[in-house]
């Protein structure tokens, strides 16, 4: 349910590890079909964020909504899943000694035991929704190869892939295009406009040529101290003194 116009919503969502705020008061929330960029230096909260959404930390106070009805902090991790937010983390994780169709595959069945599947048989419906997934992540061409074989760049579009599979509404990815090549994060630009639209996206990167790509007059967030300390389009991020001073200054 999209019907207050967004897909996620934090209201003032504080966590603390032993002490020390890692989450202060956060408040932020994404549209459906956003492409939201976020930025922070190192220790800002960024995949404390990620965590919470997820449901793999619990905030000690806070809202959490997905959609306008689903109070997300009701939720464990694994059923978060189930209800549509998919999250890559910055390593490539695929079968190593499966195919790429195999890994597509394996992605659909979540639920069932991993032996089982590998041999069941897709309906068309799903065959279907294979298809349109190697088209979009471009590897059509490389369908029977073992994804172990694959460059790191085409290993990550297949775990997006796989994550596609199960048709998110949200997805959060993290450093997408760390140790990627120019051309493959391009490529992935290229992706994720894409995706959007159809999706929401929040995507935490370092990488300012691929979040300028990317954020084509879109919302950028800056985390700082687990708070948003800046948003908005990039040029206006980039050239906001305290952004500048969290970045450069101390
Ligand atoms: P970022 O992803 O932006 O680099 P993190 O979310 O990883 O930031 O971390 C935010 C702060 O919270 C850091 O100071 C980190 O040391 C601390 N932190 C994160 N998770 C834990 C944890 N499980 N226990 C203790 N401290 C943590």
């Amino acid at each position: 349910d999209t019907s207050h116009g967004r897909i996620l919503y934090l209201e003032d969502v504080s966590v603390s590890f032993d002490g020390f705020r890692a989450i202060n008061r956060l408040s932020l929330d994404i549209a459906p079909g956003e492409l939201r960029c976020v930025i922070g230096p190192n220790g800002a909260g960024k995949t404390t964020m990620m965590d919470i959404i997820t449901g793999k930390t619990r905030p000690d106070s806070g809202t959490v909504f997905f959609g306008s009805t689903i109070d997300l902090l009701r939720y464990k991790e694994a059923q978060i899943a189930q209800l549509g937010i998919g999250r890559k983390f910055q390593k490539p994780t695929v079968f190593e000694q499966l195919t790429v169709f195999e890994n597509l595959e394996l992605a659909l069945k979540t639920d069932k035991g991993v032996g089982a599947s590998v041999f069941h048989k897709l309906d068309s419906a799903q065959s279907d929704r294979l298809a349109h997934v190697l088209r979009t992540i471009h590897l059509q061409a490389a369908v029977n190869r073992l994804a172990g074989t694959l460059s790191h760049g085409q290993k990550q579009w297949l775990e997006i892939g796989m994550l596609l599979m199960q048709d998110p509404k949200l997805l959060l990815l993290d450093e997408p295009v760390a140790g990627m090549t120019d051309d493959e994060t391009e490529r992935t630009a290229e992706l994720f406009l894409s995706l959007k639209d159809q999706h929401s996206l929040m995507v935490v990167e370092h990488d300012m040529g691929f979040i300028k790509t990317i954020s084509d007059g879109t919302k950028v967030t800056v985390l700082h101290e687990g708070s948003v300390l800046a948003e908005g389009p990039l040029d206006a991020v980039q050239n906001d003194e305290r952004v500048i001073e969290v970045y450069l200054g101390r």
